[in-house]
């Protein structure tokens, strides 16, 4: 096992992680920029080393930096978190090129499963249902006009190398098709420096369903269910629960078994998450794969009871998953809500600035990971989640209801943040229902 680990990022997730490697025995060494030498990932680790200026660049992307910090605090591994370099393949090869154990999946299934081509490719060889649309990249407009008009409008137009949400156009005829294969591949090579874009079926109304998987370096790989974040606002998710309140245990199986093929056929360990979008017929659809811990790992925690930070440490250092996919269970139901330092008055407006008063929640079945604390100042060069509210009870009622009073306890002023908004989910009807799909809480909003 590691003696000391380096975190390579920032805020609530540093500080997860940093719980994890302490249970586990581990010495901690966290890395901030000059915004962040007072948060809580800070003050809790070992060691903390100061990599650089605010800009993301110059601090928790620039890999120089955290493998020198790295070297210098001699340590055995470094976990990536989520965001930043988590999903970066070179970095990766420099840190095991260094002796410097990459607390993720191998550089190589990085690669595959990031190219978003490759990946589909690989799915439709393994039988992983995935969209309608274009066998591989489409090279210009008149194979895109093909393919829409076989596929029947409207389509989406994706980058290979894509995330967040860039390089993305929805056509709904041949002239918007055109014009946005030409910006979508203007708009791939500018973010990515890849203009490989490829198009598919778009879906009006569907669900977000993902399935986390884990592997060890044994060959062994199991799923730990699914997550259901349908509660998005510009694909950004806001609330994750587990299970998804609407499939039946036949379709969970198949999509959960499904994803665990794509797995084994990338030679794939560590956590990873395998995201579909699933239609009103229960039908699903791959979308992308994610090569790391996500922000809610915790849901599927609650409900598994499997350490899934621990598991990745463990698998890093050459250790056997330890458990059967028969032997994991779920069990009750969990809900995460995604608290935010935004204005909801002001178009959900990054609001940074000073926490006078922080007041957390407790009590049964109440789960809080967060960095900040009563005279924290939240620095607006960053991700404006500043918390993550997670209740675990028998059913999906009770976890409404926990949360509820959990959101109601939780006491954050003055920075305005998503809190009142998930107290509205809670007590929405349809939210209740279990009855919505990916734009449902932007419909909600624009009603408002
Ligand atoms: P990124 O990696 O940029 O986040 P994804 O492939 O994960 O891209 O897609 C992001 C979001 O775009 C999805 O969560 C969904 O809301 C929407 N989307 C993507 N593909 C489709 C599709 N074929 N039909 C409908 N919506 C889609």
């Amino acid at each position: 096992m590691f003696s000391r680990i380096l975190i390579a990022n920032r805020g609530e997730i540093a500080v997860r992680i940093i719980r994890a490697a302490r249970e586990l025995g581990i010495q901690t060494v966290a890395v901030y920029s000059t915004a962040d030498r007072d948060s809580g990932h800070v003050k809790l680790a070992d060691q903390a080393i100061c990599i650089g200026p605010p800009p993301a660049g110059e601090s928790y992307l620039n890999s120089p930096r955290i493998i020198s910090a790295a070297e210098v605090a001699n340590v055995d591994a470094i976990h990536p978190g989520y965001g930043f370099l988590a999903e970066n393949a070179h970095f990766a090869e420099v840190c095991r090129s260094c002796r410097i154990e990459f607390i993720g999946p191998s550089a190589e299934a990085m690669k595959l499963l990031g190219d978003k081509v490759q990946c589909k490719q690989l799915a439709i060889k393994h039988k992983v249902p995935t969209f309608p649309g274009s066998k591989g990249a489409v090279e210009g407009e008149e194979q895109a006009l093909k393919v829409a008009r076989q596929i029947g409008y409207p389509v989406i137009i994706k980058a290979s190398a894509g995330g967040g949400g860039r390089g993305m156009r929805l056509a709904h005829n041949d002239i918007s098709l055109r014009s946005g294969i030409r910006s979508a591949m203007a708009e791939a090579e500018a973010a990515f420096g890849n203009p490989t874009v490829y198009i598919e079926k778009y879906l009006e109304h569907a669900r977000h369903i993902e399935v986390q998987i884990l592997g060890d370096q044994h060959g062994n790989v199991v799923h730990l269910f699914e997550r259901d974040c349908s509660m998005q606002r510009r694909h950004q998710k806001l609330i994750e629960e587990s299970p998804c309140p609407v499939i039946d245990d036949d379709a969970r199986q198949e999509v959960c078994k499904s994803a665990v093929r794509l797995a084994k056929a990338a030679g794939y360990f560590s956590a990873g998450t395998v995201e579909f979008l699933m239609d009103k017929h229960g039908d699903f659809y791959l979308l992308e794969v994610n090569t790391r811990l996500q922000v809610e790992h915790p849901v599927t925690e609650a409900v598994t009871g499997i350490d899934l930070v621990k598991a990745q440490i463990r698998v890093a250092a050459g250790g056997k998953l330890g458990f059967t996919q028969s032997q994991i269970r779920q069990n009750g139901h969990a809900l995460e809500a995604r608290i935010n330092a935004e204005d909801p008055q002001r178009g959900f407006a990054p609001c940074p600035g000073l926490i006078e008063q922080l007041q957390l929640p407790g009590g049964p079945g109440v789960r809080i990971d967060t960095h900040c604390y009563t005279g924290y100042r939240v620095p607006p060069n960053y991700d404006s989640m500043i918390a993550k509210l997670i209740v675990h009870q028998p059913t999906r009622q009770e976890a409404i209801a926990t949360m509820s009073r959990a959101l109601g306890e939780l006491q954050l002023s003055p920075i305005k943040t998503t809190i009142p908004l998930h107290m509205d989910l809670m007590r929405n009807g349809s939210f209740i229902k279990g009855d919505v799909d990916i734009h449902f809480v932007e419909r909600l909003l624009e009603k408002k």
